[in-house]
């Protein structure tokens, strides 16, 4: 998709952290970090949305959980983490681009806000 900012990042044609890449989804440092370890794992295919998923993307789900447990060992975060995505403007989605929130390295609440 030509006028989203994370098809951009994901073609490196804006700069970002980037922490891990594959054929299938790129991983970088959040720009606005809300913890110290905070990555986002995104499908290089432009997917707007979780909602948009199918069944078919199994392999593609199965890939990014992996990279986000490794991401987490990476980092040390031995005390525990979240995976947040979210959908929609009620939930607060302000990048229509498919991403999976890694955050961790210290204590966080529930329910968040
Ligand atoms: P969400 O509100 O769930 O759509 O999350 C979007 C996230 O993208 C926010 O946490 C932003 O800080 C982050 N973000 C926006 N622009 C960039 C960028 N250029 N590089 C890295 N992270 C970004």
């Amino acid at each position: 998709m030509t006028d989203c900012l994370f098809c951009k990042i994901a073609a490196g044609e804006i700069p970002s952290d980037i922490v891990f890449r594959s054929d299938d989804l790129v991983a970088f440092r959040d720009i606005n970090p809300a913890a110290p370890t905070h990555i986002l794992v995104i499908p290089v295919r432009h997917v707007t949305s979780a909602a948009e998923l199918a069944a078919s993307d199994g392999p593609l789900l199965a890939e990014i959980f992996g990279t986000l447990t490794s991401l987490a060992e990476d980092e040390n975060l031995d005390g525990g983490w979240r995976v947040v995505t979210n959908v929609g403007s009620d939930a607060g989605q302000s990048v229509h681009h498919l991403h999976f929130h890694l955050i961790g390295g210290r204590a966080m609440s529930w329910p968040p806000g």
